[in-house]
């Protein structure tokens, strides 16, 4: 979609976006964008060669807190301050409790979960009344995905610390979560990749979405546009889920289609 088909009901706005060098976060910078955002990314590597032009970048690791340090100051230097954060940055790994080491829990917890938690803490003395912060979370916080304990247990901590932030931090700023279900990037593929027979996974995952299809990023990008804007002053301290219906359908009922 292009540009001049956006609203621009962001504009005037700042926004951090972590991890938008590709998938969702890439997806959440473009329509950002595209609705007059002025928009700052990051990622452990540097500057993606198709990266928008007009939006900023740093290398920042959300995992390392001298690195969300570095985020904020480039915050204060690029744009003085801050409207949105989206805490997207957000890793996998296909474990069982029992599979877990330690090395694991602080790799994993140390980006999904200690990564939104520093990201906010660095973020919301940088916001001004209207302030509107978004966490990717996911359905997993919320069910249990097989072979994904640290990863569904990460994204529950997602969801409990955005009811957190909008209670102490309301009404100056406003916290929201998007629990997506299925979207196409990168992790998705890495996830059905594992399956004994990935492509009948994928065709049995599909069968379950009343949508009928998968998600992509630019369906996570609009409801992060909504959070981010003004028409959804009155929407704080929820999950939002967006699964294509996924999750509606009876688990009794595994066949509806
Ligand atoms: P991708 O793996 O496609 O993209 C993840 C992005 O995050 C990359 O740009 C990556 O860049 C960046 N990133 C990863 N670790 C760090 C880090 N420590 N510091 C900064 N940036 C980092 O994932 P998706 O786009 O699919 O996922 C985005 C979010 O959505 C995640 O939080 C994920 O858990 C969540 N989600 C995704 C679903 C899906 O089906 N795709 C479903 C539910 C939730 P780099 O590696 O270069 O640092």
């Amino acid at each position: 979609m292009g540009d001049g088909q956006y609203s621009k009901r962001l504009a005037g706005k700042t926004a951090v976006v972590t991890g938008g060098g590709r998938g969702i976060g890439r997806a959440i910078v473009e329509r950002f964008m595209g609705e007059g955002a002025a928009v700052l990314s990051c990622g452990r590597s540097e500057r993606p060669d198709n990266f928008p032009r007009e939006a900023h970048w740093i290398r920042a690791d959300v995992s390392d807190t001298g690195d969300v340090r570095a985020l904020g100051s480039a915050v204060e230097r690029i744009f003085g301050r801050l409207s949105i954060l989206v805490n997207n940055a957000g890793i996998q790994i296909e474990k069982t409790v029992l599979e877990t080491t330690d090395e694991d829990w602080e790799t994993l917890m140390g980006v999904n979960a200690r990564g939104v938690f520093a990201c906010s803490r660095e973020m919301i003395p940088l916001m001004d009344e209207g302030g509107s912060i978004i966490n990717i979370g996911s359905i997993s916080g919320s069910t249990a995905d097989p072979g994904l304990a640290l990863y569904n247990a990460s994204k529950a901590f997602v969801h409990g610390l955005t009811r957190s932030i909008a209670v102490d931090h309301g009404p100056k700023i406003r916290c929201n979560a998007i629990s997506p279900g299925w979207i196409m990037t990168e992790m998705a593929d890495a996830a059905f990749a594992v399956a004994d027979d990935p492509e009948k996974a994928k065709r049995d995952a599909l069968a379950r979405h009343p949508a009928g299809r998968f998600g992509d990023p630019s369906d996570i990008a609009a409801l992060a546009s909504w959070l981010a804007s003004d028409d959804a002053l009155f929407a704080t301290g929820q999950c939002y889920t967006l699964d294509g219906g996924l999750t509606a359908a009876s688990p009794l009922n595994p066949c509806l289609f």
